[in-house]
């Protein structure tokens, strides 16, 4: 779980990845569009897990459903920032960029691809990711000019931003 501008938010999830988790874990995360009374978006297209541990993970540190796990699993440690790219995700999320950062400095302005990225699954599932979460701003436009993520804390929507 994490803060995303000011929001608490947790591992996303496209709304066919849902069930792979008991439905009480699983909370909506962002949206667009809005409802008549402005108070939710009239389109959620993420939802997240609403727990800081993943129920799926083992003592020994392996995921129980690898085979179908969520896409942003698959992605790990890239994250799809659309229409931009890929890119590595932050230092608090993994050791593993926490080290090579130190040893490279910041990584989070960097695109990635396959030039410079050797995990091929790894950006692939970025890119599914990423097209996955375009598509929708591409489907809706008009609903896109109003941007909400749901916060895990307060259990309420946040517009983000309204463009007129
Ligand atoms: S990889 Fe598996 S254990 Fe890890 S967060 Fe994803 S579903 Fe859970």
């Amino acid at each position: 779980m994490k803060k995303i501008g000011g929001i608490t938010q947790s591992l996303g999830l496209h709304p066919n990845e849902r069930t792979l988790f008991p439905a009480n874990m699983v909370l909506p995360s962002e949206g667009i569009g809005r409802s008549k009374d402005w108070s939710e978006p009239r389109i959620i297209f993420l939802y997240q897990l609403n727990s800081n541990v993943c129920p799926y993970i083992d003592d020994n540190n392996s995921c129980l459903i690898y085979k179908k796990r969520p896409t942003i699993c698959s992605s790990f440690p890239l994250l799809a920032r659309p229409p931009y790219g890929a890119f590595i995700a932050g230092a608090d999320d993994c050791n593993f960029v926490k080290e090579i950062e130190s040893k490279l400095g910041l990584l989070d302005d960097v695109i990635i691809t396959k030039k410079n990225f050797k995990g091929s699954i790894e950006l692939k599932a970025a890119q599914q990711n990423m097209k996955k979460l375009f598509d929708t701003f591409l489907r809706y436009p008009l609903d896109a000019k109003n941007y909400w993520r749901f916060d895990l804390t307060t259990k309420q929507w946040e517009i983000e931003f309204t463009k007129t």
